[in-house]
Protein backbone atom coordinates (compact mmCIF):
# COMPACT_ATOMS: atom_id res chain seq x y z
CA UNK A 1 0.00 0.00 0.00
CA UNK A 2 1.56 2.81 -0.67
CA UNK A 3 0.06 6.81 0.33
CA UNK A 4 2.15 9.32 -1.95
CA UNK A 5 0.88 10.86 -5.10
CA UNK A 6 3.63 9.93 -8.00
CA UNK A 7 5.90 13.20 -9.08
CA UNK A 8 3.05 12.99 -12.04
CA UNK A 9 0.68 14.11 -9.62
CA UNK A 10 2.02 16.45 -7.49
CA UNK A 11 3.16 18.12 -10.53
CA UNK A 12 -0.65 17.91 -12.47
CA UNK A 13 -2.01 19.20 -8.71
CA UNK A 14 0.16 22.41 -8.87
CA UNK A 15 -0.93 23.05 -12.12
CA UNK A 16 -4.29 22.69 -10.84
CA UNK A 17 -3.34 24.93 -7.55
CA UNK A 18 -2.61 27.64 -10.06
CA UNK A 19 -5.47 27.76 -12.31
CA UNK A 20 -7.92 27.70 -9.46
CA UNK A 21 -5.78 30.66 -7.59
CA UNK A 22 -5.01 33.00 -10.85
CA UNK A 23 -8.38 32.09 -12.72
CA UNK A 24 -11.18 30.91 -10.67
CA UNK A 25 -10.45 32.42 -7.25
CA UNK A 26 -10.55 36.04 -8.00
CA UNK A 27 -13.23 35.90 -9.87
CA UNK A 28 -15.60 32.96 -7.47
CA UNK A 29 -17.43 35.42 -5.90
CA UNK A 30 -18.44 37.91 -8.96
CA UNK A 31 -20.24 34.83 -10.75
CA UNK A 32 -21.95 33.65 -7.69
CA UNK A 33 -23.30 37.08 -7.25
CA UNK A 34 -24.28 37.88 -10.77
CA UNK A 35 -25.29 34.20 -11.30
CA UNK A 36 -23.84 34.65 -15.12
CA UNK A 37 -22.42 31.48 -16.25
CA UNK A 38 -18.60 31.59 -16.18
CA UNK A 39 -17.65 30.96 -20.37
CA UNK A 40 -14.61 32.49 -20.43
CA UNK A 41 -13.25 30.61 -17.23
CA UNK A 42 -14.19 27.64 -18.26
CA UNK A 43 -12.89 27.93 -21.92
CA UNK A 44 -9.99 28.76 -20.11
CA UNK A 45 -10.16 25.49 -18.53
CA UNK A 46 -10.17 23.69 -21.97
CA UNK A 47 -7.40 25.97 -23.26
CA UNK A 48 -5.00 24.78 -20.11
CA UNK A 49 -6.19 20.98 -20.44
CA UNK A 50 -8.19 20.64 -17.84
CA UNK A 51 -11.77 20.35 -19.18
CA UNK A 52 -11.78 16.83 -20.41
CA UNK A 53 -9.90 15.03 -17.99
CA UNK A 54 -10.90 11.39 -18.69
CA UNK A 55 -10.76 11.52 -22.18
CA UNK A 56 -8.40 8.52 -23.08
CA UNK A 57 -5.41 9.65 -25.30
CA UNK A 58 -6.43 7.38 -27.75
CA UNK A 59 -8.96 10.50 -28.64
CA UNK A 60 -6.48 13.05 -28.22
CA UNK A 61 -7.12 13.33 -24.07
CA UNK A 62 -4.95 13.54 -20.66
CA UNK A 63 -6.41 10.14 -20.36
CA UNK A 64 -5.98 11.00 -16.33
CA UNK A 65 -7.29 8.26 -13.88
CA UNK A 66 -9.82 8.74 -11.54
CA UNK A 67 -7.35 9.31 -9.00
CA UNK A 68 -5.45 12.00 -11.04
CA UNK A 69 -8.59 14.23 -11.96
CA UNK A 70 -9.78 13.89 -8.21
CA UNK A 71 -7.00 15.86 -7.59
CA UNK A 72 -7.36 18.36 -10.24
CA UNK A 73 -11.17 19.07 -8.79
CA UNK A 74 -10.37 19.26 -5.46
CA UNK A 75 -8.07 22.22 -6.32
CA UNK A 76 -10.27 23.73 -8.57
CA UNK A 77 -13.31 22.99 -6.07
CA UNK A 78 -11.00 24.75 -3.11
CA UNK A 79 -11.69 28.20 -5.24
CA UNK A 80 -15.20 27.73 -6.30
CA UNK A 81 -17.26 24.52 -5.75
CA UNK A 82 -19.69 26.21 -8.39
CA UNK A 83 -17.68 26.92 -11.25
CA UNK A 84 -15.78 23.23 -10.38
CA UNK A 85 -19.05 21.97 -10.82
CA UNK A 86 -19.44 23.50 -14.48
CA UNK A 87 -15.62 22.35 -15.36
CA UNK A 88 -16.32 18.68 -14.86
CA UNK A 89 -19.32 18.45 -16.33
CA UNK A 90 -17.60 17.59 -19.60
CA UNK A 91 -16.69 14.48 -17.60
CA UNK A 92 -19.72 13.64 -16.32
CA UNK A 93 -21.48 13.91 -19.96
CA UNK A 94 -18.29 12.34 -21.88
CA UNK A 95 -18.22 9.57 -19.15
CA UNK A 96 -21.12 7.43 -20.96
CA UNK A 97 -19.17 7.92 -24.22
CA UNK A 98 -16.16 7.00 -22.54
CA UNK A 99 -17.76 4.00 -21.02
CA UNK A 100 -20.77 2.38 -23.44
CA UNK A 101 -19.54 4.34 -26.86
CA UNK A 102 -18.66 2.95 -29.88
CA UNK A 103 -15.35 3.34 -31.98
CA UNK A 104 -16.97 5.96 -34.25
CA UNK A 105 -18.78 7.56 -31.84
CA UNK A 106 -15.45 7.96 -29.38
CA UNK A 107 -13.55 9.21 -32.34
CA UNK A 108 -16.12 11.60 -33.37
CA UNK A 109 -17.34 13.00 -30.24
CA UNK A 110 -14.43 12.92 -27.57
CA UNK A 111 -11.77 13.85 -30.27
CA UNK A 112 -14.12 17.01 -30.87
CA UNK A 113 -14.15 17.84 -27.46
CA UNK A 114 -10.82 18.24 -27.19
CA UNK A 115 -10.07 19.79 -29.88
CA UNK A 116 -12.84 22.31 -29.93
CA UNK A 117 -14.39 24.20 -26.85
CA UNK A 118 -16.94 22.35 -26.89
CA UNK A 119 -19.82 21.45 -23.83
CA UNK A 120 -21.35 18.19 -23.22
CA UNK A 121 -24.00 17.74 -20.41
CA UNK A 122 -25.87 14.57 -18.88
CA UNK A 123 -28.91 13.98 -18.58
CA UNK A 124 -30.89 11.39 -16.59
CA UNK A 125 -32.72 13.65 -13.99
CA UNK A 126 -36.80 14.80 -14.79
CA UNK A 127 -39.27 17.08 -13.15
CA UNK A 128 -41.48 14.45 -11.87
CA UNK A 129 -38.13 11.81 -10.83
CA UNK A 130 -34.34 12.24 -9.57
CA UNK A 131 -33.61 9.16 -7.64
CA UNK A 132 -35.98 7.12 -9.20
CA UNK A 133 -33.77 6.78 -12.08
CA UNK A 134 -35.85 3.84 -13.17
CA UNK A 135 -38.73 5.64 -13.17
CA UNK A 136 -37.82 8.04 -16.28
CA UNK A 137 -40.78 9.12 -18.10
CA UNK A 138 -39.08 10.82 -21.57
CA UNK A 139 -40.01 8.92 -24.42
CA UNK A 140 -37.99 7.09 -26.81
CA UNK A 141 -40.49 5.81 -29.74
CA UNK A 142 -38.01 3.77 -32.07
CA UNK A 143 -38.75 4.08 -35.73
CA UNK A 144 -36.16 2.28 -38.19
CA UNK A 145 -32.66 2.69 -36.27
CA UNK A 146 -33.70 5.75 -35.27
CA UNK A 147 -35.49 6.99 -32.67
CA UNK A 148 -37.63 10.45 -31.59
CA UNK A 149 -37.51 11.39 -28.05
CA UNK A 150 -40.41 13.64 -26.69
CA UNK A 151 -40.13 14.37 -22.63
CA UNK A 152 -38.77 17.04 -20.49
CA UNK A 153 -35.22 16.85 -18.51
CA UNK A 154 -34.83 18.74 -15.80
CA UNK A 155 -31.98 20.35 -13.86
CA UNK A 156 -29.44 19.69 -16.00
CA UNK A 157 -25.89 21.24 -15.42
CA UNK A 158 -24.26 23.28 -17.79
CA UNK A 159 -27.74 22.74 -20.24
CA UNK A 160 -28.20 26.54 -21.18
CA UNK A 161 -24.73 26.53 -23.09
CA UNK A 162 -24.05 22.42 -23.96
CA UNK A 163 -23.24 21.52 -27.37
CA UNK A 164 -23.98 17.74 -27.10
CA UNK A 165 -25.94 16.19 -23.99
CA UNK A 166 -26.24 12.48 -23.25
CA UNK A 167 -30.07 12.19 -22.92
CA UNK A 168 -31.38 8.66 -21.27
CA UNK A 169 -34.81 7.95 -21.94
CA UNK A 170 -37.14 4.97 -22.13
CA UNK A 171 -39.00 2.80 -24.54
CA UNK A 172 -41.77 2.07 -22.23
CA UNK A 173 -42.04 3.19 -18.91
CA UNK A 174 -43.73 0.66 -17.57
CA UNK A 175 -40.55 -1.40 -17.71
CA UNK A 176 -38.77 0.93 -15.49
CA UNK A 177 -34.50 -0.12 -15.63
CA UNK A 178 -35.28 -2.40 -18.86
CA UNK A 179 -36.49 0.13 -20.84
CA UNK A 180 -33.53 2.61 -20.52
CA UNK A 181 -31.85 3.58 -23.01
CA UNK A 182 -29.06 6.22 -23.63
CA UNK A 183 -28.39 8.71 -26.56
CA UNK A 184 -25.78 11.26 -27.89
CA UNK A 185 -27.86 14.71 -28.53
CA UNK A 186 -26.78 16.97 -30.56
CA UNK A 187 -28.48 20.41 -29.24
CA UNK A 188 -28.76 21.88 -32.44
CA UNK A 189 -31.49 19.44 -33.45
CA UNK A 190 -34.89 20.45 -34.44
CA UNK A 191 -36.80 20.36 -31.78
CA UNK A 192 -34.65 20.63 -28.83
CA UNK A 193 -35.42 23.48 -26.25
CA UNK A 194 -32.83 24.51 -23.64
CA UNK A 195 -34.49 26.81 -20.48
CA UNK A 196 -33.44 29.19 -19.21
CA UNK A 197 -31.18 29.12 -16.01
CA UNK A 198 -33.00 28.02 -12.95
CA UNK A 199 -31.78 30.42 -9.83
CA UNK A 200 -30.21 28.70 -7.34
CA UNK A 201 -29.09 28.54 -2.98
CA UNK A 202 -25.52 28.17 -4.20
CA UNK A 203 -23.11 26.98 -6.39
CA UNK A 204 -24.56 29.60 -8.65
CA UNK A 205 -22.04 30.07 -11.35
CA UNK A 206 -23.35 26.69 -12.44
CA UNK A 207 -25.65 26.68 -15.28
CA UNK A 208 -28.63 24.61 -14.20
CA UNK A 209 -31.72 24.63 -16.66
CA UNK A 210 -34.77 22.36 -17.86
CA UNK A 211 -34.59 20.55 -21.84
CA UNK A 212 -37.06 20.08 -23.75
CA UNK A 213 -37.64 17.59 -26.24
CA UNK A 214 -39.91 17.42 -28.73
CA UNK A 215 -40.16 14.89 -31.40
CA UNK A 216 -36.72 14.85 -31.33
CA UNK A 217 -34.97 12.64 -34.02
CA UNK A 218 -31.92 10.70 -33.35
CA UNK A 219 -30.36 8.95 -35.77
CA UNK A 220 -28.88 5.87 -35.27
CA UNK A 221 -24.80 6.45 -35.12
CA UNK A 222 -25.86 8.74 -31.76
CA UNK A 223 -27.92 5.78 -29.91
CA UNK A 224 -25.45 5.27 -27.01
CA UNK A 225 -26.93 2.30 -25.41
CA UNK A 226 -30.33 0.03 -26.75
CA UNK A 227 -33.24 -0.18 -24.21
CA UNK A 228 -31.94 -2.29 -20.98
CA UNK A 229 -28.45 -0.87 -21.47
CA UNK A 230 -29.12 2.68 -20.35
CA UNK A 231 -30.00 2.07 -16.95
CA UNK A 232 -26.51 0.01 -16.64
CA UNK A 233 -25.00 3.12 -18.18
CA UNK A 234 -26.24 5.39 -16.12
CA UNK A 235 -24.91 3.55 -12.87
CA UNK A 236 -21.65 2.72 -14.53
CA UNK A 237 -21.37 6.27 -15.08
CA UNK A 238 -22.11 7.18 -11.30
CA UNK A 239 -19.37 5.31 -9.83
CA UNK A 240 -17.13 6.53 -12.31
CA UNK A 241 -18.20 10.28 -11.21
CA UNK A 242 -19.10 9.97 -7.64
CA UNK A 243 -15.63 10.01 -6.48
CA UNK A 244 -15.34 13.08 -8.27
CA UNK A 245 -18.01 14.94 -5.99
CA UNK A 246 -16.45 13.44 -2.77
CA UNK A 247 -12.97 15.55 -4.21
CA UNK A 248 -15.33 18.63 -5.04
CA UNK A 249 -16.58 18.11 -1.55
CA UNK A 250 -12.66 17.70 0.11
CA UNK A 251 -11.73 20.96 -1.94
CA UNK A 252 -14.90 22.77 -0.50
CA UNK A 253 -14.56 21.77 3.02
CA UNK A 254 -10.75 22.38 3.12
CA UNK A 255 -11.03 26.11 2.11
CA UNK A 256 -13.62 26.36 5.16
CA UNK A 257 -10.82 24.55 7.40
CA UNK A 258 -8.10 27.06 6.05
CA UNK A 259 -10.37 30.26 6.38
CA UNK A 260 -11.39 29.20 9.74
CA UNK A 261 -7.81 28.75 11.06
CA UNK A 262 -6.87 31.90 9.68
CA UNK A 263 -9.72 33.92 11.48
CA UNK A 264 -9.06 32.11 14.32
CA UNK A 265 -5.52 33.21 14.59
CA UNK A 266 -6.86 37.18 13.68
CA UNK A 267 -9.84 37.62 15.78
CA UNK A 268 -9.82 38.30 19.29
CA UNK A 269 -12.09 38.04 22.46
CA UNK A 270 -11.81 38.80 26.03
CA UNK A 271 -8.06 39.55 24.84
CA UNK A 272 -6.98 36.55 23.41
CA UNK A 273 -7.17 35.49 19.91
CA UNK A 274 -10.34 32.72 19.36
CA UNK A 275 -7.97 30.32 18.34
CA UNK A 276 -6.50 29.91 22.09
CA UNK A 277 -9.96 28.56 23.21
CA UNK A 278 -9.72 24.76 23.60
CA UNK A 279 -13.41 24.68 21.96
CA UNK A 280 -12.36 26.37 18.89
CA UNK A 281 -9.48 24.25 18.57
CA UNK A 282 -11.54 20.78 18.85
CA UNK A 283 -13.59 22.60 16.10
CA UNK A 284 -10.61 22.70 13.76
CA UNK A 285 -9.60 19.38 14.59
CA UNK A 286 -12.87 17.77 13.84
CA UNK A 287 -12.07 19.56 10.53
CA UNK A 288 -9.02 18.18 9.95
CA UNK A 289 -9.26 14.69 10.77
CA UNK A 290 -12.58 14.79 8.67
CA UNK A 291 -11.35 16.12 5.69
CA UNK A 292 -8.43 13.89 5.64
CA UNK A 293 -10.44 11.02 5.86
CA UNK A 294 -12.81 12.06 3.20
CA UNK A 295 -10.06 12.66 0.89
CA UNK A 296 -8.99 9.25 1.65
CA UNK A 297 -12.03 7.35 0.94
CA UNK A 298 -11.92 9.48 -1.94
CA UNK A 299 -8.63 8.18 -3.47
CA UNK A 300 -9.51 4.68 -2.60
CA UNK A 301 -12.66 5.04 -4.65
CA UNK A 302 -11.05 6.76 -7.53
CA UNK A 303 -8.11 4.23 -7.10
CA UNK A 304 -10.45 1.47 -7.19
CA UNK A 305 -11.52 2.07 -10.93
CA UNK A 306 -8.69 3.39 -12.05
CA UNK A 307 -7.90 -0.51 -11.53
CA UNK A 308 -10.77 -1.49 -13.59
CA UNK A 309 -12.68 -2.80 -10.04
CA UNK A 310 -16.28 -2.56 -9.43
CA UNK A 311 -16.18 1.11 -7.61
CA UNK A 312 -19.95 1.07 -6.67
CA UNK A 313 -20.01 0.35 -3.23
CA UNK A 314 -16.41 2.77 -2.73
CA UNK A 315 -17.98 5.82 -4.23
CA UNK A 316 -21.05 5.70 -2.49
CA UNK A 317 -19.18 5.84 0.58
CA UNK A 318 -16.62 8.12 -0.62
CA UNK A 319 -19.54 10.36 -2.05
CA UNK A 320 -21.72 10.41 1.38
CA UNK A 321 -19.12 10.95 3.66
CA UNK A 322 -17.38 13.72 2.18
CA UNK A 323 -20.88 15.46 1.35
CA UNK A 324 -21.27 15.62 5.40
CA UNK A 325 -17.70 16.41 5.83
CA UNK A 326 -18.42 19.96 3.59
CA UNK A 327 -22.03 20.33 4.67
CA UNK A 328 -20.57 19.97 8.64
CA UNK A 329 -17.42 21.98 8.18
CA UNK A 330 -18.56 24.86 6.13
CA UNK A 331 -21.71 25.09 9.44
CA UNK A 332 -18.41 25.05 11.47
CA UNK A 333 -16.70 27.61 9.79
CA UNK A 334 -19.59 30.25 9.54
CA UNK A 335 -20.04 29.58 13.13
CA UNK A 336 -16.46 30.24 13.90
CA UNK A 337 -16.77 33.28 12.00
CA UNK A 338 -19.20 34.18 14.48
CA UNK A 339 -21.36 37.10 13.26
CA UNK A 340 -19.51 37.77 10.09
CA UNK A 341 -19.61 34.29 8.91
CA UNK A 342 -23.43 35.24 8.20
CA UNK A 343 -22.27 38.01 5.94
CA UNK A 344 -21.49 38.26 2.28
CA UNK A 345 -18.35 39.57 2.99
CA UNK A 346 -16.38 37.10 3.81
CA UNK A 347 -16.04 33.78 1.52
CA UNK A 348 -17.41 30.96 4.28
CA UNK A 349 -20.86 32.45 3.80
CA UNK A 350 -20.51 31.14 -0.12
CA UNK A 351 -19.01 27.74 0.47
CA UNK A 352 -21.97 27.19 3.26
CA UNK A 353 -24.57 27.64 0.36
CA UNK A 354 -22.42 25.70 -2.29
CA UNK A 355 -21.69 22.99 0.15
CA UNK A 356 -25.33 21.80 0.61
CA UNK A 357 -25.27 20.22 -3.16
CA UNK A 358 -23.27 17.59 -2.87
CA UNK A 359 -25.66 15.96 -0.71
CA UNK A 360 -28.12 16.21 -3.24
CA UNK A 361 -27.11 15.97 -6.62
CA UNK A 362 -25.66 12.56 -8.59
CA UNK A 363 -27.52 10.28 -5.82
CA UNK A 364 -28.72 12.00 -2.55
CA UNK A 365 -27.32 11.34 0.74
CA UNK A 366 -29.69 8.68 1.17
CA UNK A 367 -29.30 6.87 -1.73
CA UNK A 368 -25.93 6.62 -1.19
CA UNK A 369 -27.06 5.41 2.38
CA UNK A 370 -29.55 2.71 0.43
CA UNK A 371 -26.32 1.38 -1.40
CA UNK A 372 -24.24 1.16 1.31
CA UNK A 373 -26.45 -0.66 3.89
CA UNK A 374 -27.48 -3.05 1.19
CA UNK A 375 -24.36 -3.61 1.13
CA UNK A 376 -23.56 -3.75 4.53
CA UNK A 377 -26.61 -6.56 5.51
CA UNK A 378 -27.18 -8.86 2.52
CA UNK A 379 -23.17 -9.14 0.89
CA UNK A 380 -20.82 -7.82 3.79
CA UNK A 381 -19.01 -11.29 5.29
CA UNK A 382 -18.64 -11.25 8.56
CA UNK A 383 -15.79 -12.70 10.70
CA UNK A 384 -17.67 -13.07 13.71
CA UNK A 385 -19.45 -15.92 14.33
CA UNK A 386 -23.27 -15.62 14.24
CA UNK A 387 -25.62 -15.08 17.39
CA UNK A 388 -27.19 -18.06 16.30
CA UNK A 389 -30.94 -18.89 16.59
CA UNK A 390 -32.99 -15.90 16.95
CA UNK A 391 -35.08 -15.95 20.23
CA UNK A 392 -38.21 -15.51 20.76
C1 LIG B 1 -27.96 22.10 -8.96
C2 LIG B 1 -28.34 20.74 -9.46
C3 LIG B 1 -27.68 20.23 -10.58
C4 LIG B 1 -28.07 18.99 -11.09
N1 LIG B 1 -27.48 18.53 -12.25
C5 LIG B 1 -27.98 17.42 -12.86
C6 LIG B 1 -27.51 17.02 -14.16
O1 LIG B 1 -26.61 17.63 -14.74
N2 LIG B 1 -28.10 15.94 -14.74
C7 LIG B 1 -29.10 15.23 -14.13
O2 LIG B 1 -29.58 14.26 -14.72
N3 LIG B 1 -29.56 15.58 -12.91
C8 LIG B 1 -29.04 16.66 -12.26
N4 LIG B 1 -29.52 17.03 -11.02
C9 LIG B 1 -30.60 16.28 -10.42
C10 LIG B 1 -30.21 15.54 -9.16
O3 LIG B 1 -29.44 14.41 -9.50
C11 LIG B 1 -31.50 15.18 -8.39
O4 LIG B 1 -32.01 16.38 -7.87
C12 LIG B 1 -31.23 14.20 -7.29
O5 LIG B 1 -30.91 12.94 -7.82
C13 LIG B 1 -32.46 14.05 -6.36
O6 LIG B 1 -33.60 13.85 -7.10
P1 LIG B 1 -34.94 14.71 -6.77
O7 LIG B 1 -34.52 16.13 -6.70
O8 LIG B 1 -35.97 14.32 -7.74
O9 LIG B 1 -35.35 14.28 -5.33
P2 LIG B 1 -36.29 13.04 -4.99
O10 LIG B 1 -35.84 11.83 -5.69
O11 LIG B 1 -37.70 13.46 -5.19
O12 LIG B 1 -36.02 12.86 -3.44
C14 LIG B 1 -36.57 13.76 -2.45
C15 LIG B 1 -36.02 13.33 -1.09
O13 LIG B 1 -36.44 11.99 -0.80
C16 LIG B 1 -35.30 11.17 -0.57
N5 LIG B 1 -35.55 9.85 -1.12
C17 LIG B 1 -35.92 9.53 -2.38
N6 LIG B 1 -36.07 8.20 -2.51
C18 LIG B 1 -35.79 7.67 -1.30
C19 LIG B 1 -35.75 6.33 -0.78
N7 LIG B 1 -36.01 5.27 -1.55
N8 LIG B 1 -35.42 6.16 0.52
C20 LIG B 1 -35.12 7.22 1.30
N9 LIG B 1 -35.14 8.50 0.88
C21 LIG B 1 -35.46 8.72 -0.40
C22 LIG B 1 -34.16 11.87 -1.28
O14 LIG B 1 -32.91 11.47 -0.74
C23 LIG B 1 -34.51 13.31 -1.00
O15 LIG B 1 -34.10 13.66 0.29
C24 LIG B 1 -29.09 18.24 -10.46
C25 LIG B 1 -29.72 18.74 -9.31
C26 LIG B 1 -29.35 19.98 -8.81
C27 LIG B 1 -30.08 20.50 -7.59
Amino acid sequence: MDFLLSEDQKSLRNKAREFAINEVLPVARKYDESEEFPLPVIKKAWEEGLLNLGIPTEYGGPGYGLLSSCIVVEEISSACPGIATSIFDNNLGAEPIVIGGNEEQKQRILTELVNEFKLIAFATSEPTMGSDVAGMKCFADKDGDEYILNGNKFWITNGGYADYITVFATVDPEKKHKGIAAFIVDTQTEGVKLGKHIPKLGQRSSNTVSIGLKDVRIPKENVLAKPGRGFVLAMQTFAHTRPAIGAFAVGCARSAMEYSIDYAQKRETFGRPIGNYQVIQEKIANMYKDIEAARLLTYKAAWEADQGMDNNLSSSVAKAFASDVAMNVTTEAVQIFGGYGYLRTYPVEKLFRDAKLYQIYEGTSEIQRIVISRFAMKRYEHAMPSLGKKRD
